[in-house]
């Protein structure tokens, strides 16, 4: 039976820099990912800032950048608000999630790492005494066959989920991360772009509860898709939502050329106060990591940069404990996370809920109130899409935009108690 420090399940970014910090640090690894080739499906729209990719640590960008994106462009029902990017800095880019996530688990695998495909975990249960404290992973490979059950027994002393949002290991572990979810779908398709910013479309009509996205990736490509807060939705399905405004909508039918290819469907956790992202007991330890662990911007559901940066500070806990044999210092990764993002994370949740009480002709409002050039000027100099409070926390203190908000505050507190 094969031994480990540390195995991480899910080779998605948040488990592949866990994967690849763990065995820096020296702790033997694995990643057990349940798909024959890491990166597929492609579940994401794949828009990541320029401080995603230096966290990626990847050097070879050419290999996975689509484009560079000089800004966005947010659409009400009657309104435009443009908002560019002057600094390089500040700069999103369009990514092949694909290549990126082979490109960090290769990144893993050069610092030590192994890697077995086409392996999906069923199982982490606490060995019999005479095993020691260690875990035992059951996993069996994926086969279309029947009759054919390669089951697998692996033993480790920390298990690091980083399984996505339906993670199985957070249910096995008893840890309580979050039922909440955004439903999203997504196609590729030909579409007529004359700048490279992502179109952005908020309305309770166009995607209750969050918004639809328009991303260019090439001269005449985009990746179109929405997500919906289904507690705020007429129905759970995002997709009837998608077709309307692909036919319907007077910008994106316009510009939408009808050819559809990649169609994804997935989910995207919304965080909630009391994530619960560790257990250590009887010396070995569960830790969750990515969206595995909630970890994402619940104003935009990116969780491509929080995965990669908190996926750094679980695999060095995980190390640490294991090399010190000394499962205590695993808490140490919830106290990390929690003081790098908790605070990001705990606003953008008011933001999200807040967004989710709004109707059509809000959206217009804000979006004419904040066209004016001083808001423009300070959503320009302060915006950061990985750290959207800023922007939000210095919109807030314009009394202009607090009258403009009241009600909806008062729909928003009224609403609290439904969408905790
Ligand atoms: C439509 C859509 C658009 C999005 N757009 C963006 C975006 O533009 N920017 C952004 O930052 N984020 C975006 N996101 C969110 C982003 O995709 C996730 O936050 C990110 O992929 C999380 O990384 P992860 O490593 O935690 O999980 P994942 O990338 O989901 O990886 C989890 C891995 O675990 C594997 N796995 C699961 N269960 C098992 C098991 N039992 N055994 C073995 N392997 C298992 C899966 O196969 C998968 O490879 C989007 C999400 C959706 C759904």
């Amino acid at each position: 039976m094969r031994e480990y420090d540390i195995v991480v399940v899910g080779g998605g970014p948040a488990g592949c820099m866990a994967a690849k910090y763990a065995a820096k640090a020296g702790a033997s690894t694995l990643i057990i990912e349940e798909h024959s080739a890491i990166g597929e499906p492609v579940q994401c729209a794949g828009l990541i800032s320029k401080r995603a990719i230096e966290e990626s640590e990847l050097k070879n960008i050419g290999s996975f950048v689509n484009c560079e994106l000089k800004g966005a462009i947010v659409h009400s029902q009657s309104h435009e608000l443009r908002i560019e990017s002057l600094s390089p800095d500040k700069r999103a880019f369009a990514i092949r999630r694909d290549i990126f996530d082979k490109d960090l688990a290769k990144a893993a695998m050069d610092e030590g790492a192994e890697l077995i495909l086409n392996s999906k975990v069923k199982h982490v249960k606490k060995g019999g005494k005479r095993e020691g404290a260690k875990l035992t992973i059951l996993s069996a490979a994926n086969t279309t066959n029947a009759d054919v059950k390669e089951e697998n027994e692996i033993k480790a002393n920390v298990v690091i989920g980083a399984d996505g949002w339906r993670s199985g290991i957070a249910r096995m572990a008893g840890l309580t991360v979050t039922k909440n979810f955004l439903n999203c779908v997504q196609i590729e398709g030909q579409y007529e772009i004359h700048e490279p910013v992502a179109d952005i479309f908020v309305g309770k009509t166009i995607a209750p509860g969050f918004f639809a996205w328009v991303i260019p990736i090439g001269e005449t490509t985009a990746r179109i898709g929405l997500c919906i807060d289904k507690r705020f939705s007429p129905h759970p399905n995002p997709l009837p939502f998608l077709k309307r405004i692909l036919s319907g909508h007077p910008v994106i039918a316009k510009k939408y050329k009808g050819t559809q290819s990649k169609f994804t469907a997935g989910g995207i956790p919304i965080p909630t106060e009391r994530q619960k992202t560790v257990k250590a007991e009887d010396g070995t330890g569960i830790l969750l990591v990515g969206d595995a662990a909630a970890q994402v911007k619940p104003i935009t559901g990116g969780g491509v940069y929080y995965g990669m940066k908190c996926g750094k500070i679980a695999g060095e806990a995980a190390a640490r404990a294991c090399l010190e044999k000394n499962m205590e210092l695993l808490n140490g990764y919830e106290k990390r996370w929690q003081e790098e993002i908790g605070a990001e994370i705990a606003f953008g949740l008011k933001i999200h809920r807040l967004r989710c009480v709004l109707g059509d002709k809000d959206f217009d409002r804000i979006c004419q109130a904040l066209s004016k050039y001083d808001m423009i000027q300070r959503i320009t100099n302060r915006g950061d899409m990985d750290y959207p409070s800023f922007v939000f926390r210095e919109l807030l203190k314009n009394p202009g935009i607090i009258m403009l908000m009241a009600k909806s505050i008062i729909k928003y507190l009224y609403a609290k108690r439904k969408i905790r």
